[in-house]
């Protein structure tokens, strides 16, 4: 039996959400990405996205209450009841420590594994369409339109925290922060690690193996 609530684990670029839409379409369970949530928040203009902004712009995280706020909302959602992607949450030990307390439950880890250099280029290259969230890369997978997304027609544009001087600040936090979770992880016996230096094909079958496994 695969699971069906588990947490994608990785550093900014390493194709968290790339593979993550898939694993909706496939598993039929939502992917609940606190990045987006946060973004969603801040386009609609709420106090929560508001106190959220400068923490993002900077490439630091977003305080933990606010996280657990939309978490808990989003989880509330009928479409969570069979299951979920949990796509960059939990950012670091203390969040893993309280989803345990408020009983979030997550039977998979999986690490996808990502060598920092190639991340660094994954993440300066990325462009995201703001109407539906498809990605690209402006050198090895470009819009056939510039700046308009092949999907829907929007408007496909760099993530002001993908700026160079901002991924180094997130890779940074991630190493401190978030990369503790690992050892975390492993030692509860969930961890599964995937090479996510991979193909995305490749990776997502890899994906599937360590969620039965
Ligand atoms: P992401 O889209 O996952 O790269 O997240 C973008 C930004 O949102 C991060 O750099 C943080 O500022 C914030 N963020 C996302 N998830 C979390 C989290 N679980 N805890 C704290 N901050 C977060």
């Amino acid at each position: 039996m695969s699971a069906r609530r588990f947490i994608l684990l990785g550093p900014p670029g390493a194709g968290k959400g790339t593979q993550s839409q898939r694993l909706v379409a496939d598993l039929g369970i939502p992917q609940i990405s606190t990045g987006d949530l946060l973004r969603a928040a801040r386009k609609a203009g709420t106090s929560l996205g508001q106190k959220a902004q400068s923490f993002m712009d900077a490439g630091q995280l977003v305080p933990d209450a606010l996280i657990f706020e939309l978490v808990e909302e989003r989880l509330a959602q009928p479409d969570a009841a069979a299951g979920y992607i949990l796509d960059g949450f939990p950012r670091n030990v203390t969040q893993a420590d309280e989803m345990v307390g408020r009983r979030i439950a997550v039977e998979r880890v999986v690490l996808l594994d990502v060598p920092t250099d190639a991340l660094v280029a994954r993440l300066s290259g990325r462009r995201v369409c703001g109407q539906c969230g498809a990605t690209y890369h402006a050198d090895t997978f470009p819009t056939r339109l510039e700046g308009v997304c092949d999907a829907c027609g929007g408007a496909v544009a760099q993530r002001k925290d993908d700026r160079a001087e901002v991924v180094a600040q997130r890779l940074e936090v991630y190493a401190k922060e978030t990369s503790p979770l690992i050892a975390y992880y492993a030692s509860a016996g969930t961890l599964r690690r995937v090479d996510g230096f991979e193909s995305a094909d490749t990776v997502y079958a890899s994906i599937l193996t360590a969620l039965s496994a």
